[in-house]
């Protein structure tokens, strides 16, 4: 499929301010502006998240010759799907293309109880965690608070949502996409806070979820300014395994990130709530008793519940999903330690739509799309000389 955008946008259109991203205060400032009243911000934000009405001429509540005023400002742009599937369990996802042409992913899964939104924060990625198919695209550019949002609005779109007597099918969203939301820190916590909105789409802070693989200066400020629910994907448990598998663990210690992360929690008004602990099992990598161990040890203290994630294989990877005699020891260990455990089911693989494989389509400017994929066909002419079966990309460390 080609990378370039379907659809061309003039300058005088790229000019005018996209509302979808702004909160009822920056469209209130907007008015005020325009020598108007600030509720009229209010006005307009239920208009685009409550009833997902995009054209300003259906804004009926407005007059006419303000519409007219405020169409020379502004526009609600909604980026474009370019295609949406269904898996057989009923996981959706949908490749949406944003401004210069690059396409991400974002996944709904619905389960018994509750349906949750993963959504992207950048086109690609620049951590580079060694399982994660994001990080093998490369990285393109961090997301608007539009375009994060304006995945929130396609699911409320595609689902029917914006009318009021329909079933709520997005009940929970989760920053676990494409990209590290906390190396998009501005953008994420605006498109969060309009998440939260409850002029917008209301959702509680218990089913916001920004999840991170360490970012921890950034993690210090977004517990100043945000108390959603936190997820710290850690997948190693050992500073030695972690710097192979997640590179900015050489930056900040694993010591480091879950110190930020209790920190987080303490500035939490409420002393009930716990991290989320994602770790990604990968078979003979990071699935060993003593891992199990070490982890039980490393979260000693932090008020936690895990979630262990059999890995997702995508094409041209050397790690193998953990063995079910594995993961269940792993999950033992860690209940016997006292530790709530839980073992994410894989949704969504006959779409590739399963945690770790979203890969969408970025126009990589670190070029690391091109030397993976050489790196690949290197591989592949090795293999073809001497077939080594039993290779492994990591050695077992503990
Ligand atoms: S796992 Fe997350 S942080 Fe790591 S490369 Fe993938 S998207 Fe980026």
């Amino acid at each position: 499929m080609s990378l370039e955008p379907a659809i061309s946008v003039t300058p005088s259109e790229i000019d005018k301010v996209n509302l979808l991203g702004l909160s009822a205060s920056s469209l209130g400032d907007l008015f005020e502006q325009m020598g108007e009243k600030r509720f009229r911000g209010t006005q307009i934000l239920k208009w685009i998240h409550q009833m997902g009405v995009c054209d300003l001429d259906q804004m009926t509540n407005i007059s006419k010759p303000l519409r007219a005023r405020l169409a020379e400002l502004g526009e609600v742009r909604i980026p474009e799907v370019v295609s949406c599937q269904d898996s057989v369990d009923g996981t959706r996802k949908w490749l949406i293309r944003v401004d210069g042409g690059s396409c991400i992913e974002m996944v709904y899964i619905p389960e018994r109880e509750r349906g949750t939104l993963c959504v992207s924060s950048q086109i690609g990625c620049a951590l580079d965690c060694a399982f994660c198919a994001t990080g093998k695209q490369g990285f393109n550019r961090d997301l608007t608070a539009a375009e994060i949002i304006g995945q929130v609005w396609i699911a409320a779109d595609s689902f029917n949502q914006f009318d009021v007597a329909a079933p709520r099918r997005v009940t929970n969203v989760v920053m676990m996409g494409m990209g590290e939301p906390l190396m998009n820190f501005d953008n994420v916590v605006d498109a969060m806070n309009l998440m939260l909105d409850d002029n917008a789409y209301g959702l509680s802070k218990r089913r916001v979820t920004l999840s991170t693989a360490g970012v921890v200066p950034a993690l210090e400020k977004l517990g100043d300014v945000s108390d959603v629910s936190l997820a710290i994907s850690l997948h190693a448990p050992t500073d030695e395994l972690r710097n192979q598998l997640v590179p900015i663990n050489r930056k900040y210690s694993l010591d480091e990130f879950v110190a930020s992360a209790r920190r987080y929690l303490e500035k939490m008004p409420d002393k009930r709530r716990k991290i989320t602990v994602e770790y990604t099992l990968m078979d003979q990598v990071n699935d060993r008793s003593i891992h199990a161990k070490q982890l039980a040890e490393l979260l000693r203290d932090l008020p936690c519940k895990i979630n262990l994630i059999p890995f997702n294989p995508f094409p041209g990877t050397d790690f193998k999903r953990v063995t079910n005699t594995a993961l269940n020891r792993f999950r033992d260990i860690l209940h016997r330690d006292g530790y709530t455990v839980t073992v994410r089911t894989t949704r969504g693989d006959d779409i590739a739509a399963a945690c770790g494989q979203l890969a969408g389509q970025v126009n990589d400017k670190t070029r690391r799309q091109a030397r993976y994929k050489k790196r690949l066909e290197e591989r592949e002419g090795e293999h073809s000389q001497a077939l080594d079966r039993e290779s492994r990309p990591i050695k077992v460390i503990g």
